[in-house]
């Protein structure tokens, strides 16, 4: 059984939504996991912060521009007015919902319950679409099934436990059609998978069922193997290895949430990242396998800030990268990249909402300096420890640009360099023109 996913662009106007069935065929079992319509989560987050500060009225304005959009959405979706009738009805319980909100305390659990209201549109939505034209179809409760425990991680097997009989209920049934993003937490509120989910979700629903494939539609023909919005001629990557969509997916290449990858490499489970603008399109495949030998893509994250902590003490003394990790295990701030010498460690945050306190303390072990406006350039491929000349390659390409760090053999798959984002869109171009 197959598990498809399409994007908030994917289902994000009536038009797009109906064409959805030119992709998804009803003849076949398999699931299918809608994001909210674009620009609906972008939204609710504005929302859920206007009652959050307690801004009602501000909160009531964009529920009511949000409502409008819909209406006309809908108007747009049925022909028949039964549908249109019961579209409504979809509508008004969610928006009155959100407007009611504004009665209770508002903390952050109510501020999920908000968010969460955009994949239980669309799903619904959709779902009385198939009614209205014939396409039999069973809308699946997100909420019944998707789990995340206290640390925030997925629960494979609660949900392979809770899917399964929802599933069985319908033998005869083949299309099922259910939320992204949204699940309840351990204390059996809503919650949800964080921005870009719904990739997520999908890749949990493909786990738990050990399907035989996820496909995730968007509006791109695959993962490129640079970034089309800077570099010219750039090309979809045919296949990649689960690692190497990790690296990928974490080093911004913006289609594939960076943790979906993690569940479908887990049960082996194929992913395909396909185009639903072009459902002809190939787009990539990613599996366990991955051709050798080869530099696949070049990705960059912008907004990361450099971290040098220089110290005479750090010679001989062992527990020190120890001491160090602990502060930054403190402020609860990851670590992406990380270089060092005998006297000096470089490292690399996104994250920079403790970056005072973190400095501050990592002022008793010796000087700190810090560089804003960074960008990882990660070129990724097959690079294990019998290859040769790849960082030559990529080195040459970028000997006109200054480089702050270099990181390679952290794994078989990842050359990572840290530069001035001043200088990425010639990194880019510069390594696209020797690599490929
Ligand atoms: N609707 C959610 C978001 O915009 C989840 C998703 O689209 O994947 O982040
Ligand atoms: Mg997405």
């Amino acid at each position: 059984m197959k598990v498809l996913k399409f994007g908030g662009t994917s289902v994000g106007s009536p038009e797009r939504m109906k064409k959805l069935l030119d992709i998804i065929n009803p003849t076949e079992r398999q699931i299918v996991v809608l994001s909210a319509v674009s620009g609906t989560t972008n939204s609710l987050v504005e929302i859920g912060q206007a009652y959050l500060v307690g801004d009602k009225e501000k909160a009531e304005v964009l529920i009511n521009a949000l409502k409008e959009k819909y209406e006309y959405f809908i108007k747009e979706l049925f022909a028949k007015p039964e549908y249109l009738e019961q579209g409504k009805e979809v509508i008004d319980y969610h928006f009155d919902l959100l407007s009611n909100l504004s009665k209770d305390l508002f903390t952050n659990i109510e501020e999920k319950v908000i968010l969460a209201q955009g994949e239980l549109l669309s799903t619904t939505l959709y779902h009385v679409y198939l009614k209205e034209i014939g396409v039999p179809s069973v809308l699946l409760p997100a909420l019944d099934f998707m789990k995340i425990d206290e640390d925030n991680e997925p629960i494979v097997d609660y949900i392979t436990e809770h899917i399964t009989p929802l599933l069985n209920k319908h033998p005869d049934n083949n299309l099922f059609i259910t939320q992204g993003y949204i699940c309840r937490n351990s204390f059996g509120e809503i919650d949800n998978l964080r921005r870009g989910g719904s990739d997520y979700t999908a890749s949990l629903i493909g786990a738990a069922i050990r399907s035989e494939e996820v496909q995730i539609w968007t509006d791109i023909d695959g993962m490129h193997n640079n970034d089309p919005r800077i570099v010219k001629g750039t090309k979809p990557i045919a296949q990649l290895s689960f690692d190497e969509a990790a690296e990928l997916a974490y080093f911004g290449a913006k289609i594939l949430h960076p943790q979906s990858v993690f569940p479908a490499q887990k049960y082996k489970i194929p992913v395909r990242l396909l185009n639903t603008m072009d459902p002809q399109a190939a787009g990539t495949l990613i599996t366990n396998d991955s051709e050798k030998d080869r530099i696949k893509s070049i990705a960059a994250k912008d907004g990361i800030t450099a971290i040098k902590i220089q110290s005479s003490r750090m010679l001989l003394a062992h527990g020190f990268l120890r001491r160090v990790f602990e502060v930054f295990e403190r402020y609860r701030t990851a670590i992406d990249m990380i270089t060092t010498s005998e006297v000096a460690v470089s490292l690399t945050i996104d994250d920079t909402t403790y970056l005072n306190e973190i400095k501050s303390e990592l002022a008793a072990f010796g000087s700190v300096d810090i560089d804003e406006d960074q960008t990882i350039i990660c070129v990724v491929g097959d690079f294990g420890a019998e290859k040769h000349g790849y960082a030559a390659r990529v080195l040459e390409a970028l000997k006109h640009i200054p480089i702050r760090m270099i990181s390679y053999g952290g794994s078989d798959h990842n050359l990572s360099l840290l530069l001035k984002t001043e200088d990425k869109t010639e990194a880019l171009r510069s390594l696209h023109h020797r690599l490929f």
